[in-house]
């Protein structure tokens, strides 16, 4: 147990996360009965120099200058109070971070801003010495930026994404914390009813403030246990009140067991042209050790008949650190995912997340160590070079073993423009459907607000006016500058 003295309450969560870095899931408090260790952090009182001890250790930095700018001030007193902290940890107990004292979940996002607010070469100071970020990572987050620039600047300002949740799938993986409900016929049809007035309500939102729609996302969940006739349905509804699917339009067909000849055409005459099939492994073995009602064979099979149908731009996801898994065991991985040759490669890194049943029942579960996982998360890179595959955008998860990263990686012409505006917060969503996630992008006071829908389908579907109302208000001209804040839904 850690005893956590700060001056700085509204910083308490921040500081944690530093901790959390080091010493995983410890317990932290601040009136903590003989702890195993004492950290005091704090601000002097003119909010100029952050201070703090951890079990005879010492360390104290400036805070940056913030231009007069009152987010900016806070901005900037916290990143003093986490260095701190990061200090302290690193003296008590030296340990490898390749991100630094970043804790965030988009270091790319955050090189882009630091870069436009104080020019590229402080950016890349602040990486290295303020967040003692290892040089790969900051290669690895500048080339990224390099390759969204063009997008991020073909951004209108009344664009938007359209997100569409169905949060539902044949089974439930070992180390899913999304919620995502077991697919059973009535219930699907049943949740159709809400979604599609809520799309409904989201075209008006879109005509009548003027918008443009930029791209088009169905997730989940695993929007292919709809059957063929549902998707059709739900494909004509999205098409007809929002006037199309905007200039993209990605399905996630997630699970191979869930795909058909007869749905895949369906969504390419509908003009779909990127999907998603994500094995995760291509390990027998650990599909069936992680919950997936699937074999790498059946993967395979639709992955050829998705290409037999016409799509030429199929995404593949695979998770590093898998429970059991060795780097052999990734690297057979790897050498299938290159037979197949697809058009995107995102490799994750399991993240061991609160409400999984992974992390209630780790003790039966052997997670490979932190060298493995960073070993496979290379050999990611690798395979994806060896397929003409480039990073084009990436995120990090809490909890992720090693502390490391996700990777989206893109054949040319080939980049998924909603991960890119998602994950860089740089174009706004309206999103549809339970657990799905509302944002409004302020831009020019680098201000995200979100609204987060009710995560069981009952609770969704009798808010869905008090939604549609909050979604008006957020996409007003005047929009509140407090709207409900939340947790980003994770599928
Ligand atoms: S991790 Fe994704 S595919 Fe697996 S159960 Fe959760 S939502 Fe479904």
């Amino acid at each position: 147990m850690v005893q956590l003295i700060t001056n700085v309450p509204q910083y308490e969560n921040d500081i944690a996360e530093e901790i959390r870095l080091f010493w995983g899931a410890v317990e932290i408090r601040p009136d903590a009965e003989n702890p195993d260790a004492v950290m005091t952090v704090t601000l002097d009182e003119a909010n100029r120099l952050a201070s703090g001890t951890l079990n005879g250790a010492a360390a104290s930095f400036e805070v940056m200058p913030d231009g007069g700018d009152m987010l900016e001030r806070k901005r900037q007193q916290k990143r003093a109070v986490k260095r701190v902290a990061y200090a302290l940890l690193q003296q008590v107990c030296p340990t490898e971070m390749p991100w630094g004292s970043l804790t965030g979940i988009r270091p790319t996002k955050l090189l882009r801003e630091l870069s436009e607010r104080y020019g590229e070469a402080e950016a890349v100071r602040q990486f290295t010495e303020v967040f003692s970020v290892e040089l790969p990572k900051l290669r690895l987050a500048a080339t990224i930026n390099a390759v969204q620039k063009p997008y991020i600047e073909s951004v209108g300002p009344r664009d938007l994404d359209v997100y569409i949740g169905i949060p539902y799938c044949k089974t439930r993986c070992l180390y899913c914390s999304f919620g995502a409900e077991i697919a059973r016929g009535a219930s699907v049809e049943g949740y159709l009813v809400p979604l599609f007035d809520d799309i409904a309500r989201g075209g008006r939102l879109l005509c009548d403030g003027g918008w443009t729609l930029r791209t088009t996302y169905f997730g989940g969940g695993t929007p292919t246990v709809l059957n063929a006739e549902q998707l059709d349905r739900l494909l004509t509804h999205t098409e007809t009140v929002y006037g199309g699917l905007g200039s993209e339009c990605t399905v996630e067909a997630g699970r191979p067991d869930t795909i058909t000849r007869e749905k895949l055409e369906v969504l390419k005459r509908h003009g779909v042209g990127r999907i998603s099939i994500n094995p995760q492994t291509m390990n027998d073995e650990t599909l069936r050790r992680i919950g997936r009602a699937h074999t790498a064979a059946e993967i395979g099979e639709s992955f050829a008949l998705a290409r037999s149908v016409g799509f030429d731009s199929i995404n593949m996801d695979l998770i590093a650190g898998l429970p059991g898994e060795t780097v052999s065991d990734f690297a057979r991985t790897l050498e299938a995912i290159e037979a197949l040759r697809p058009d995107n490669l995102t490799v994750h890194t399991l993240a061991i997340k609160r409400s999984s049943r992974l992390r209630e029942q780790l003790d039966k579960y052997p997670l490979p160590s932190k060298a493995e996982v960073t070993e496979m998360i290379d050999m990611g890179f690798a395979s994806a070079k060896r397929m003409g595959l480039w990073p084009y955008y990436m995120y990090r998860q809490k909890y992720q073993n090693g502390n490391l990263e996700n990777v989206g990686y893109a054949g040319r012409d080939k980049v998924c423009v909603y991960n890119i505006d998602m994950m860089e917060e740089t174009t706004s969503i309206l999103a549809h459907g339970a657990n799905a996630m509302t944002k409004r992008i302020f831009d020019a006071e680098r201000r995200v607000e979100r609204i987060a829908a009710p995560k069981d389908v009952p609770t969704y579907t009798e808010k869905l006016p008090v939604l549609d109302a909050q979604k008006r208000r957020l996409f007003s001209e005047d929009a509140p500058s407090h709207a409900e804040n939340a947790p980003q839904a994770n599928p």
